[in-house]
């Protein structure tokens, strides 16, 4: 087995690696793990694996086999849960279990800027990227935004590609089975219940995200948003700790006032942007802007290099996105809006709406929670899908509400009863996979229906 304290003297052509799950990061871990010589066993519960056995790499696909127990380190891939057989008699056996992103950062030098939290995470560690490309470093985006960290790790290794610092997005379920990883800037965003089905608790589900700054050494910083009452709780009394926040001007980089974001001391303090010189509307988004600006200050980056990326950001599909259609109401896809705290965060940013809800619980969700702010902005609400009744259960008291199973059938449901001029905002609070294979087809679904709906509305 593999000497975890020890890894630059791991031989990796004497080394049996087993990676349990062949999904994107499965196969890009892989592939690292063949590149280093290392002897490989892809092990897939499902039928399909799209990677071909060589003379160092073996697949299995249909469950996991015991031969995973003639292993030096098993990678575990983010979608493969804790909790199964095979990882418990691997742990009764010690054989070292590490995340992908953990394998990863062995193989590379180079500074990595991480960023996770509840909601955020996407926009932010994009807007994080052009600000470090616009001060001329190479910067490679990675993790759970689609590109997996061993492949950008590979490809720059391979390419011998110089000054490369990784910008990760990454989710709980990357940061679980973390042991050196370390983050030059690390940043939690913000906390709230999401993936209850994986977590017993919330406090599960805080360990695995603050283990981003696990093996937190100087000069490296964690920064975090300061108005976040959980992390407040967790972290106040860390060490490296860099806090932003739009509600104060104490202790932050950056400071928020009406229409404007400054840098700059208190005593001197300089317009960084205005709010209408972003795409990115409401106040959440500002939470993300001030936070990856925060990062690309402590990483070096001049404010000019960082309030250009924010002026030239473009936004991102099916968060908030403004869909066109030929009928006098708005229409706004928030397909990723798949926990209570991203529906609330949408629904602060408009009025006169008409909200739909719905899709797959992700773990008993209480609805209500929503109803707060749901007073004076929103008129109707459509529930939709497998957790239609149980939504509608929870906030029918609010007022006119309908549940109806099919997504189609919904959005037809919420163009009939919206007035002309309001704004109907799909921001489902659920995840999509009763009716669709991903929030992204969800979306797609959504504006496919209402750029072609123009009569109905008649
Ligand atoms: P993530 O990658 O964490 O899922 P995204 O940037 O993709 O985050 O946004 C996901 C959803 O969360 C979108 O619906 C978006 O409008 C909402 N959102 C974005 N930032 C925040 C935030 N700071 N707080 C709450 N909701 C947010």
């Amino acid at each position: 087995m593999i000497d975890i304290s020890n890894i630059n003297k791991i031989e990796w052509k004497n080394t049996k690696v087993s990676v349990l799950g062949a999904g994107k990061s499965g196969i890009a871990a892989t592939n690292l793990a063949l590149s280093v010589g290392a002897h490989v066993l892809i092990s897939e519960h499902g039928d399909l694996v799209k990677i071909t056995a060589t003379q160092n790499l073996d697949i299995e696909t249909g469950g996991h086999s015991d031969k995973i127990l003639d292993s030096d380190v098993i990678i575990i891939s983010p979608g493969v849960s804790d909790k199964i057989d095979i990882i418990q008699k691997c742990k009764e056996l010690q054989i070292p279990i590490i995340s992908e992103i953990e394998f990863s950062s062995w193989f590379t030098t180079s500074p990595i800027l991480a960023i996770t939290g509840s909601n955020g995470k996407t926009t932010t560690t994009s807007l994080l990227h052009e600000m470090v490309k616009n001060a001329g470093h190479n910067s490679m985006l990675g993790g759970n935004i689609g590109i997996p960290f061993s492949e950008n790790v590979f490809t720059e290794r391979e390419s011998g590609q110089k000054n490369t610092v990784h910008i990760l997005e990454l989710s709980s379920f990357q940061l679980e089975h973390i042991e050196l990883f370390s983050p030059q800037i690390s940043c939690i965003l913000n906390i709230s219940p999401d993936h209850m089905n994986r977590y017993d608790s919330m406090d599960d589900y805080l360990k695995a995200k603050l283990n981003i700054a696990k093996n937190l050494v100087t000069p490296a910083w964690l920064v975090y948003n300061a108005a976040d009452p959980a992390l407040e709780a967790s972290l106040r009394d860390r060490h490296r700790t860099q806090l932003f926040s739009r509600l104060t001007n104490q202790q932050v980089n950056y400071h928020v006032n009406g229409e404007k974001v400054y840098c700059g001391s208190i005593e001197n303090p300089q317009i960084l942007f205005y709010m209408d010189e972003t795409v990115l509307k409401g106040p959440h988004n500002i939470e993300n802007i001030i936070a990856a600006a925060t990062m690309a200050n402590l990483f070096g980056v001049n404010d000019l290099h960082v309030s250009d990326a924010i002026k030239k950001f473009s936004a991102l599909e099916h968060r908030m996105e403004p869909v066109v259609s030929p009928l006098p109401l708005n229409f706004i896809n928030d397909s990723k809006a798949t926990n209570i705290a991203s529906a609330m965060a949408a629904i602060n940013s408009f009025e006169n709406i008409t909200l739909i809800l719905g899709g797959q619980d992700k773990g008993e969700t209480d609805f209500s929670e929503l109803l707060e702010s749901m007073q004076g902005r929103v008129n109707h609400i459509i529930c939709y899908g497998h957790a239609a009744e149980s939504i509608h259960s929870h906030i029918s008291s609010y007022g006119d509400s309908f549940a109806i199973y099919n997504f189609s059938d919904a959005i037809l449901k919420a163009i009939e009863v919206s007035e002309d001029g309001s704004t109907i905002l799909l921001s489902p609070a659920c995840a999509s996979f009763d009716q669709f294979s991903n929030y992204e087809k969800r979306g797609d679904r959504f504006k496919e229906l209402v750029s072609s709906l123009g009569v109905i509305h008649e």
